[in-house]
């Protein structure tokens, strides 16, 4: 059974067109209405005069923590340590069944706060001083306790720090704070979650980026010891069988020894569908730039003698990048200080084929590295929507002449470097058009700086979409598959309110998705649209 999509402004990633036809989930043919029509197809989807492009695909991000999210705790857009209190003060009460083990939530970021400061464990002890409280901030880095939990714990100012992270002390005393390895510690405070647990947290975090246009996802949710990420591939392989994966779905790896790799992948059964694949592995060189834990080459601007923290010893990167080699597999590694930049660009360049390996975030470089990127040929998986908080720390964090030559996607991208967009949800929202917008204004959400902060690394429109969508699944192997509009293709788009390239770039803020089409099926539709079909 063939279907036209008529009456829309089509972007197939390349070029223009009014009409597509398609077939069996993918796309037989691309051109203009009377071509379309002209095949007699069998059912007809008046798209309303919208505009339709190729399906996002975000190239970083952590849907099972969206879904965890959605279903906790969310202190995000927190203004204040005491408005922290009070909302988590009403979250036990609302949902005690939620908080039978402990209180933990997520999203605080102490540069929203009016304070401009990390919370302490006293004003945590405000909120329960019989329940265990963790709150992670958004950037999953760092996190901060109350006193009974630090007891159930068993941590105390004798605890060392241990390998790549922080128990913070103050004259002596503990601060409640956990950097880096230390929330390692905080395992006992989540209770065992069901695979049902699991499932519907899946679904949830489905569901939000589906309707947000988002067709395909590359996802870092196997994480923990080889053991658990076994457990949740088992958990989506049982998903993509029961067609409960609604997007397509490609797992990044969190494992960083090759014993944990062999034993997983010993294990791993491969899925048999276009819903699910195994991508590549992922690990950590560093922290984030708010916390100060981003690998720098020099001190912190605004912290002399503080360079950040080496999360994963070059040794071990070495070890799992050799086990990547023998066992045909790429390697993304979480890089945001030009130290950890610089750290990994030497280990990708001893590699066979750097062109298996990406940089996740590259956030922090020199202009010399910028050069260096693209001469070893590895990939950059970024996140320009990271501006909106970013853009009020990083002067101050790294200087001006630094900050003059970083989040240089444009600039990549125009020297021939493969660059991707994603969210990193839950450390953002999932919404790709804010994280567009970002892209192509430099600038925070609200339009500050005017102009944009170094708008010579700004991505043009079309670039920005081409990252979204073509690069993304290029660099998920899925070049001749995913990413454009045109015939053999997957039949994977989005049909949005307005057609951005008439408008400018801030009315990306105000557009919206309102028809989501998956392997041709409509998987989405805002309330309210109607697409009239016979
Ligand atoms: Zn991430």
């Amino acid at each position: 059974m063939t279907t036209a999509w008529m009456n829309a402004t089509i972007y197939t990633g390349e070029d223009f067109a009014e009409a597509i036809l398609t077939e069996d989930g993918r796309i037989k043919q691309v051109g203009s209405a009377e071509d379309i029509l002209s095949s007699s197809p069998d059912r007809v989807v008046d798209l309303n005069g919208r505009f339709v492009l190729p399906g996002f695909n975000d190239s970083h991000l952590h849907l099972r923590h969206l879904g965890k999210q959605l279903q906790s705790l969310s202190l995000s857009g927190t203004k204040s340590i005491q408005e922290l209190i009070v909302r988590s003060r009403q979250y036990l009460k609302d949902h005690p069944d939620r908080s039978r083990v402990a209180l933990t939530g997520s999203g605080w970021n102490q540069d929203q706060f009016s304070e401009k400061r990390f919370p302490t464990k006293e004003e945590l002890d405000q909120i329960s001083s019989e329940i265990p409280v963790a709150l992670t901030r958004v950037c999953g880095h760092v996190a901060v306790v109350n006193s009974r939990a630090l007891e159930v714990l068993g941590l105390d100012a004798s605890t060392p720090n241990p390998p790549g992270g922080i128990v913070e002390k103050k004259h002596g005393e503990l601060t409640g704070l956990l950097k880096e390895t230390a929330l390692d510690y905080l395992g006992p405070l989540y209770p065992e979650l069901t695979s049902e647990d699991l499932r519907s947290q899946f679904q949830a975090a489905f569901s939000a980026a589906v309707e947000l246009g988002v067709t395909s996802a590359q996802s870092n949710d196997l994480s923990g010891s080889n053991t658990q990420a076994l457990a949740i591939w088992n958990l989506l392989l049982d998903m993509d069988q029961k067609g409960q994966i609604p997007l397509r779905l490609t797992q990044q790896l969190a494992l960083d020894t090759f014993e944990e790799l062999d034993a997983f992948f010993e294990e791993a059964k491969q899925p048999p569908s276009d819903h699910l694949s195994m991508g590549p592995i992922k690990l950590y060189k560093d922290g984030s730039l708010g916390a100060r834990t981003a690998l720098m080459q020099k001190d912190y601007a605004d912290c002399p003698g503080e360079r950040g923290t080496d999360a994963l010893s070059d040794e071990s990167i070495r070890k799992v990048l050799s086990w990547a080699q023998e066992n045909d597999r790429g390697v993304i590694i979480h890089v945001i200080g030009d130290g950890a930049l610089e750290r990994v660009l030497n280990l990708y360049e001893e590699t066979e084929d750097p062109s298996r390996h990406g940089l996740v975030h590259c956030q922090i470089s020199t202009k010399a590295q910028l050069e260096r990127i693209k001469e070893i040929g590895c990939y950059v998986l970024a996140q320009p929507i990271f501006f909106d908080y970013d853009l009020k720390v990083l002067v101050d964090r790294v200087g001006d002449e630094l900050a003059a030559t970083s989040y240089a996607f444009g600039t990549l991208m125009r020297k021939g470097v493969s660059v991707s967009l994603g969210t990193d949800c839950p450390v953002e929202g999932v919404n790709p058009l804010p994280n567009l917008y970002c892209a192509i204004a430099r600038t925070d959400l609200e339009g500050k700086p005017d102009g944009g902060f170094h708008p010579e690394h700004a991505m043009t429109l079309s670039e920005a979409i081409r990252a979204y969508t073509a690069e993304s699944a290029f660099q998920e192997g899925h070049a001749d598959n995913k990413g454009k509009l045109a015939p053999g293709y997957l039949a994977d788009f989005v049909v949005l309110q307005h057609d951005p390239f008439q408008e400018k770039p801030d009315a990306l803020l105000r557009n919206r998705v309102v028809m989501t089409v998956i392997g041709e099926k409509i998987v989405y539709t805002h309330h309210g649209e109607r697409s009239t079909t016979r």
